[in-house]
């Protein structure tokens, strides 16, 4: 059960302020689109939360051009915590909706470096359902992508 969860309503929430500066955040670098601040939770040195400046709560709320900017930044920071914090990896993780793990329901992308013997661990419990399976889940998201709801192609 995470600490906090900000259910805000859009445009009030934790990460909107904090775009507006209503809030404080150690900023690192922004562009049109997006806001990159260091988390306040910092899994490990260097933990960088890269956010739309929009509110949109999920991926699936990103226009195109919000989502290509948002790795844009988060590449640029990794390269940045590449040099600055020297890790022995970097990974980028974001959470969409309650199940998937996030609390603070307005875009965003972690970047967290990562090192040898960091202790950090995803639960990520593989399973195997065999070649049948595998092309049934092809199959049902191909129809999807070839059906978009309105709006979304
Ligand atoms: P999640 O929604 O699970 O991807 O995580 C939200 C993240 O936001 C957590 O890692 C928090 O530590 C971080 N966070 C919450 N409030 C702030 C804040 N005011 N400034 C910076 N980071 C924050
Ligand atoms: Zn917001």
């Amino acid at each position: 059960m995470p600490l906090f969860v900000d259910n805000s309503p859009p445009g009030q929430c934790i990460f909107c302020k904090l775009v507006a500066g209503e809030i404080p955040a150690a900023r690192v670098y922004e562009d049109a689109l997006t806001l990159a601040f260091m988390d306040i939770g910092q899994v490990n040195p260097g933990h960088v939360l890269v956010a739309t400046k929009r509110h949109a709560a999920t991926v699936l709320d990103l226009s195109p051009e919000e989502a290509a900017a948002v790795m844009h930044t988060a590449q640029r920071v990794a390269r940045a915590a590449e040099q600055a914090f020297a890790p022995d990896g970097l990974m980028l993780a974001q959470f969409n909706g309650r199940a998937a793990g996030q609390t603070v329901f307005h875009y965003h992308m972690h970047v967290v470096p990562r090192h040898d013997d960091d202790g950090l661990g995803l639960s990520w419990r593989r399973q195997d359902p065999g070649a049948e399976a595998l092309q049934g889940y092809a199959a049902r998201l191909r129809e999807a992508l070839a059906a978009p709801p309105a709006g979304t192609a």
